[in-house]
């Protein structure tokens, strides 16, 4: 099966995202920059969003640009992630800054492959910083899209990435993005997804073979 935009309720996740999404993360702030949301998207790597939002004001504060990142030494970067564990993306950071003040004259780039190319930043990464920065028509797939998707879709091997960019509508890949992460974060979830509450529950496949209050590794 290869889903399509018409075979998902996009409006009405977005009405559920605008409503109850977490719109006071510090990187989805309306004046962020492209560095910004670069620098939360390598910190968020194997870390959860709480530990994150601690951390990452101080972060960018002191290293607002990559020109800030790039000049100050790897150690003071690596000692800032620190208390997030796995150290090393403060190098990554400071490394993807160096890439981005050597090649792309200061400013985070757009192209995809150009984003490959910085150090730490892989393909979930790529895809998040498009469409957050640049609304552009592709989905990030982490755990929590992969979750929704493969419930929703009864996804059996299918290309789940695919499946993600083709959902996104026109021009709208910032709000898409964070609101299925916000949607798996908070409702269908890994272990109690609540069906029983869910804007998306009548055509998901998924709905209704859990019951009420039951836990689920689906
Ligand atoms: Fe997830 Fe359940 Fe909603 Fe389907 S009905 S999207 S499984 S919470």
């Amino acid at each position: 099966m290869s889903p399509s935009p018409g075979d998902f309720p996009v409006e009405r996740l977005l009405s559920w995202y605008e409503d109850h999404g977490r719109h006071d993360l510090p990187w989805r702030a309306a004046d962020r920059t492209p560095f910004e949301v670069l620098v939360a998207e390598i910190l968020l790597q194997q870390t959860t969003v709480a530990a994150v939002t601690g951390r990452y004001p101080a972060i960018v504060a002191r290293y607002p640009t990559p020109a800030a990142a790039a000049a100050a030494p790897v150690e003071d970067l690596t000692a800032a992630v620190a208390p997030l564990g796995l150290e090393k993306r403060g190098e990554y950071v400071q490394r993807s800054a160096a890439g981005i003040l050597a090649r792309h004259g200061g400013d985070v780039p757009a192209d995809r492959d150009a984003l490959l190319s910085l150090h730490g930043v892989g393909e979930y990464t790529a895809d998040a910083v498009r469409a957050l920065c640049w609304d552009e028509p592709v989905c990030g797939v982490d755990a929590n899209v992969e979750r929704v998707l493969t419930r929703y879709f009864a996804l059996d091997g299918e290309d789940v990435d695919a499946a993600a960019d083709a959902l996104v509508p026109d021009g709208r890949g910032g709000e898409f993005l964070p609101a299925l992460l916000d949607f798996g974060a908070e409702v269908c979830t890994a272990r109690s997804p609540d069906c029983a509450g869910c804007p998306l529950a009548d055509d998901c496949a998924f709905a209704g073979t859990v019951a009420p209050g039951e836990s689920t590794t689906g």
